[in-house]
């Protein structure tokens, strides 16, 4: 059975296992197929480049890496700590998420 994913881009998330545990950030891009998401500021590596048309000095760049979905739990701001969703369906069909600890619609069209 194919898993739901209820993160996605754009969403504040909270890492919630591994070293970064307890840094909050933004989601820049899901990977569905991999189960991975990118975190604004967590897991960050460091690279070395060498010097390219771009970047003529080289130097080191600092990059997010990919994370396990499961390591992270959407940020509710009202409840200070990672969240389950829920969904709920309107009235027109449309989904929307919310809080599963305190209630709050989180997406607000
Ligand atoms: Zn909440």
């Amino acid at each position: 059975m194919a898993v739901k994913y209820k993160l996605k881009k754009d969403d504040e998330v909270v890492v919630i296992t591994g070293k970064d545990k307890g840094k909050k950030g933004k989601i820049l891009r899901v990977d569905r197929k991999k189960g991975k998401v990118i975190v604004e500021n967590v897991h960050v590596v460091k690279r070395h480049m060498k010097p390219n048309p771009l970047n003529p000095d080289g130097g080191i760049i600092e990059k997010e890496m990919p994370i396990d979905i499961s390591n992270v739990m959407f940020y509710c701001k009202k409840c200070d700590k990672g969240v389950r969703l829920g969904y709920k369906i309107l009235d027109d069909g449309k989904k929307q998420r919310f809080c599963k600890s305190c209630g709050e619609v989180v997406d607000k069209d």
